[in-house]
């Protein structure tokens, strides 16, 4: 059964929106907009603009576009604006982009991917997840439990770790186990419990969405939906996910490459939503003395490649408690936006992930040791 429009089900304006987007983009984007999807035959124009251009004459190459069917989002940064243009080829080779008051340049994005491409935004975009910024000078920190198990649980971390610095909660309700026999997660209870701690902690929620049927429930409580390791190329899912006003964390599948983790994203941002971060969580290798292999290499080629921001996972990574903060380090070192990291307060009786899950003491030192690193390189936390 298809999901009925998300969007209207879905009204949370406060939640989701890139930074900086502007209104009139923002509610065209959601009013008269179709939305527009890429086929083999489509292409996607990068206007830049000069540093003079007035906003009358940004107005006007908006609109023209727009009259012609195609779609403009129109990215603002320092010092100009940059308007990325998308439709089909024939239709936008035929028009003067060029010739408009204001413009500089028009270039083609020749990559594979085109709406997470760095040069279709000309800037790096800033994710809102609740209150909370994720792509700008700040390091965010999310953490939390692997899995919701209780109320009591999740609460009870949740004030652990916001009090250590932690800025957004994790928890998973609906959980993807490798056998059928391990704990699936408590669906809708465990999404209630998160609100609980939402309520308690004032912290915004991340949590999984698996599949499509689970989506309008997820929505109803997630502050972001969380797309898993093992979903990532779940390309109904992905259209789904892309489709509602809610912030998605795509997880790199354990085999993807970072290639494939960017055209998955592009099924997402195609559907219209842009609020996605890239999270690295680790990929199989033969190196087996670890869970996973974080590949730190796909945070500095991330950032070249796409303005998403992007999200390290140390705890899936390495999957060993000791070694989650010499990588979580690392992770901030090599220039993540965010990090992700599994923290229990009774990590022996933990229902699922145990073993990679820190203590909330461990935790709050982890994050002392980030800020330094993050000051190191530039950033804040
Ligand atoms: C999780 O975040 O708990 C999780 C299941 O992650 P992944 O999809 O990366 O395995
Ligand atoms: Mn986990």
């Amino acid at each position: 059964m298809q999901t009925p429009s998300l969007q209207t089900l879905v009204t949370r304006p406060d939640l989701g929106l890139v930074e900086g987007r502007d209104a009139l983009d923002s509610a065209k984007r959601s009013c008269d907009q179709p939305t527009l999807h890429l086929t083999p035959n489509s292409l996607a124009m990068i206007i830049v603009t000069r540093p003079d251009t007035t906003q009358e004459q940004i107005d006007h190459i908006v609109d023209r576009i727009r009259s012609w069917g195609l779609k403009a989002e129109v990215s603002r940064g320092e010092m100009r604006v940059v308007i990325g243009v998308i439709g089909p080829e024939d239709k936008i080779r035929e028009k003067p982009l060029g010739a408009f008051p204001g413009v500089e340049s028009v270039t083609p994005v020749l990559k594979p991917y085109k709406l997470v491409a760095r040069e279709f935004r000309g800037r790096y975009s800033h994710v809102r997840v609740g209150d909370v910024t994720v792509g700008a000078k700040e390091v965010v920190v999310m953490a939390g439990p692997c899995s919701v198990e209780s109320e009591g649980q999740i609460t009870a971390i949740a004030k652990e770790v916001r009090k250590a610095g932690a800025k957004i909660l994790r928890g998973g309700a609906f959980k993807p186990r490798t056998s059928p026999y391990s704990f699936q997660g408590l669906g809708k209870l465990g999404l209630q419990f998160l609100a609980e701690a939402r309520q308690v902690t004032g912290m915004p929620i991340i949590t999984e969405v698996m599949d499509t049927k689970d989506l309008e429930l997820v929505c109803a409580y997630a502050d972001c939906l969380q797309v898993g390791a093992r979903n990532m190329q779940n390309f109904s899912l992905l259209r789904e996910v892309g489709r509602t006003d809610l912030p998605v964390m795509l997880k790199r599948g354990m085999s993807a490459t970072i290639k494939d983790l960017l055209m998955s994203a592009e099924y997402i941002l195609n559907e219209g939503n842009f609020n996605v971060l890239l999270c690295e969580r680790g990929i199989r290798t033969f190196e087996n003395m670890t869970r996973n292999t974080l590949d730190l290499n796909a945070v500095p080629v991330l950032k070249s490649e796409t303005h998403l921001p992007v999200v390290v996972d140390p705890t899936h990574g390495i999957g060993v408690r000791e070694f989650v903060p010499a990588m979580a380090l690392a992770a901030v070192a090599a220039g993540a936006d965010s990090i992700m990291v599994e923290v229990h307060n009774a990590p022996e009786q933990a229902k699922s992930d145990g073993e990679q899950a820190l203590l909330p003491a461990d935790f709050e030192d982890l994050v002392a040791r980030v800020r330094s690193v993050a000051v190191a390189v530039g950033r804040e936390l």
